[in-house]
């Protein structure tokens, strides 16, 4: 029989897209999981049908990670081993708006600014204090290739993404002193996401901008946040930075059809 690695891990944002393809890659592996977002049905699904799938226990925590006093409440509802988190992953987040910066929508910036920096820093302040007790821990944030470029109308995002890849980095100065890694991965374009649909205010038509091209799958992204999780104790994976064979950089796409399907 599979021995399990019973290790609890918390990822925020696991209703749909990358969040929820981590869900079964941990899950596959036997590991124990805690998943978040703010669509409760989606929560009840993902967990019926993990945990009916795989030898595995899992929580659902239903929450706004914009909301501080929702975030302690979830994370003060834990019970016993749960409160134990090995590695959180800080996935939630969201883009909002693709527009110049005069015409931006002030309230798409705050709602990137709140989930994609706010809410990270939240889960991250309520849970590394266990971590540090214990002097262990794994912390992977969600960045983006957005947190190492800028593009043209991505102003705001890539601004909360950059904000990602600073923690990431000086999260990892406060923390390595106690055994904590703190790693980040940073995708390029990713389908099998609800990414482009949320960005562009529920617009399908503008949402389509996957078809000319092969991005990254929500799979391709999971399997590297487990690539990171599973190193030996004495390795940390500061970042992965990965795009489709198609797109070289934020600026550069081949968009001449899907290629490299098979
Ligand atoms: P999805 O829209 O498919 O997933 C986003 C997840 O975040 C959902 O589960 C959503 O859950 C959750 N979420 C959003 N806002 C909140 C909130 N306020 N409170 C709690 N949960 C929230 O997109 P992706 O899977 O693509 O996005 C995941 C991460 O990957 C994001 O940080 C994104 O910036 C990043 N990323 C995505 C790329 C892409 O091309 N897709 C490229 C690079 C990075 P719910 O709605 O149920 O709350």
């Amino acid at each position: 029989m599979k021995t399990l690695p019973q290790k609890i891990v918390l990822i925020t944002g696991a209703t749909s897209g990358i969040g929820k393809a981590t869900a079964k890659v941990f899950a596959k592996q036997g590991y124990n999981l805690i998943i978040t977002g703010r669509r409760q049905k989606r929560l009840d699904e993902i967990k019926k049908k993990y945990s009916n799938k795989y030898v595995v226990k899992i929580k659902s925590l239903c929450f706004d990670v914009r909301d501080l006093n929702a975030c302690k409440a979830a994370i003060a509802s834990l019970k016993g081993d749960w409160k134990k988190i090995d590695i959180l992953i800080n996935n939630a987040g969201l883009a909002s708006g693709l527009d110049p910066i005069h015409e931006g929508d002030i309230k798409d910036w705050e709602t990137m600014l709140d989930t994609n920096v706010k809410g990270l820093l939240y889960m991250t302040k309520l849970i590394s204090p266990g971590m540090v007790k214990r002097n262990s821990g794994h912390i992977i944030n969600v960045c983006s290739t957005a947190g190492h470029e800028v593009y043209p109308k991505g102003n705001v995002y890539c601004a909360s993404k950059h904000a990602v890849n600073a923690l990431t980095k000086a999260m990892r100065i406060d923390l390595h002193v106690h055994g904590i890694r703190v790693s980040q991965v940073s995708p390029a374009h990713v389908e099998e996401t609800e990414f482009a649909l949320v960005r562009f205010h529920g617009d399908k038509k503008k949402s389509k901008i996957y078809e000319d091209f092969n991005p990254l799958k929500s799979s391709d992204v999971a399997n590297t946040i487990y690539y990171i999780a599973i190193q030996p104790k004495h390795i940390n994976i500061q970042d992965i930075v990965l795009m489709g064979t198609q797109q070289a950089n934020s600026l550069f796409t081949d968009r001449s059809g899907r290629k490299f399907d098979k």
